[in-house]
């Protein structure tokens, strides 16, 4: 902490010395990047616009969460990440070891979801193959989505998705599942198909008090006889611990097809989380030292009795 030049205010005044006034707007920066995913290298684009949250796009074919995620960073801040084949399709085609498979990519963060069968990939792999795919995944996760957390200094990770009227991913179709912990039918929040999903507590009361966007709270962890299903979100409630020593929470932006509005309204108020994330609070101190676990720790309320042992952790393989 520089603290020869400020005076003796506590640090939410002090800026880093060398940094430009605050007000001053950022120019989004843009590019691509390779993912070595199996043996296939994966574009992904992104845009960059300082700190924010981090919007990443898994599904190349929900084209609205792609749209209004990248107008979202390049307006407000943050990062917008997307796999970028060129071509707009739920599953990647990826090579491994002289087979193509067709992937979904929100089932390839654990093996036991690519050898669960279903739509998660086809033909069926050899658990060398679900292995390593799995693992590319990961690597993906700890060498371009973390380092954009870290970056952006993110309150949130999001992940974009769009689905269709009604079904399985409506609030009506979450109503009572087993994985559901709580759910708020926000007095404005329109359309049922339209709605955040987070495991984490804060964000999910966070948007529950604004009552202008539905909200779904998933259990946090595998319950006993649960099956891993290789998803980010389950993924990433077992791992979001190790973001930079800091706790960054998971969030689903779910929105119906062309529900722009509403997919917008969504992003803008998880942006408005940073304020009430104790996560939030080790920014703007001008250091980039890990904060100490007691600037985060006690805010968090801890989930009771089953999950409070972190289940899904021990089920992650690193
Ligand atoms: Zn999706």
């Amino acid at each position: 902490m520089s603290a020869a030049v400020a005076p003796q205010t506590r640090p939410q005044s002090t800026p880093v010395p060398s940094a430009p006034p605050a007000a001053a707007p950022s120019r989004p920066e843009s590019g691509r990047l390779s993912v070595r995913l199996g043996d296939s290298t994966v574009p992904v684009v992104f845009v960059r616009n300082g700190p924010g949250n981090v919007l990443l796009n898994l599904h190349q074919d929900e084209v609205t969460s792609r749209r209004v995620g990248e107008a979202h960073v390049r307006r407000v801040g943050g990062t917008y990440l997307a796999f970028d084949t060129g071509a707009a399709t739920r599953h990647l085609k990826l090579k491994v070891a002289g087979r193509t498979y067709t992937v979904d990519p929100n089932r390839m963060f654990d093996k036991r979801g690519l050898l669960a069968g279903g739509q998660a990939i086809s033909p069926k792999p050899s658990a060398a193959v679900a292995e390593r795919l799995a693992a590319d995944a990961r690597a993906f996760l700890k060498t371009v989505v973390v380092p954009e957390l870290v970056k952006a200094k993110a309150s949130a990770l999001v992940a974009l998705h769009n689905n269709h009227d009604g079904g399985a991913v409506s609030l009506a179709g979450l109503d009572g599942d087993a994985t559901v912990a709580q759910l708020h039918r926000a007095t404005h929040g329109g359309d049922h198909d339209d709605f955040v999903l987070t495991p984490d507590q804060l964000l999910f009361d966070h948007v529950r008090h604004a009552d202008t966007v539905h909200a779904v709270r998933e259990r946090q962890g595998l319950a006993e006889g649960d099956e891993a299903d290789g998803s980010l979100s389950q993924y990433w409630q077992g791992a979001n611990a190790k973001v930079g020593g800091r706790v960054v929470p998971y969030v689903n932006s779910e929105a119906q097809h062309e529900h722009t509005s509403a997919q917008r309204r969504q992003l803008e108020l998880v942006q408005t989380f940073a304020g009430t994330s104790a996560f939030a609070q080790p920014q703007g101190q001008g250091s980039q030292a890990t904060p100490s676990a007691s600037t985060q720790a006690p805010a968090r309320p801890t989930e009771s009795s089953a999950s409070s042992q972190r289940p899904a952790a021990a089920a992650l393989p690193n």
